[in-house]
């Protein structure tokens, strides 16, 4: 009788590194599909390039 794989039962598992446009895009797209999405970002806020530009915009 075959055995399945262990990995077949694992949780899809993804680390996004980056919360700009390019991240928080890829991170919904994946969870979206089921996957278990761990965002690393090195600033304190997501957004990078985006938010910077909310701000000039706001001013
Ligand atoms: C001056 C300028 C003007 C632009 N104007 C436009 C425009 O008018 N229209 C347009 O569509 N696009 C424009 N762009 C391009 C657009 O800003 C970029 O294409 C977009 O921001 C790229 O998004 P990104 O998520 O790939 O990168 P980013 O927005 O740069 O995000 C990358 C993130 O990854 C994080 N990061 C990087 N390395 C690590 C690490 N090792 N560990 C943890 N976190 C990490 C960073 O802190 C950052 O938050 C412009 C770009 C520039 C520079």
């Amino acid at each position: 009788m075959p055995v399945a794989a262990p990995e077949m039962h694992l949780p899809k598992r993804v680390a996004v590194i980056g919360a700009g446009i390019a991240g928080l895009t890829v991170a919904h797209e994946l969870a979206r599909r089921g996957y278990l999405v761990s965002i690393y970002e090195a600033n304190a806020e997501a957004g990078d390039f985006f938010r910077s530009t909310r701000r000039a915009a706001s001013r």
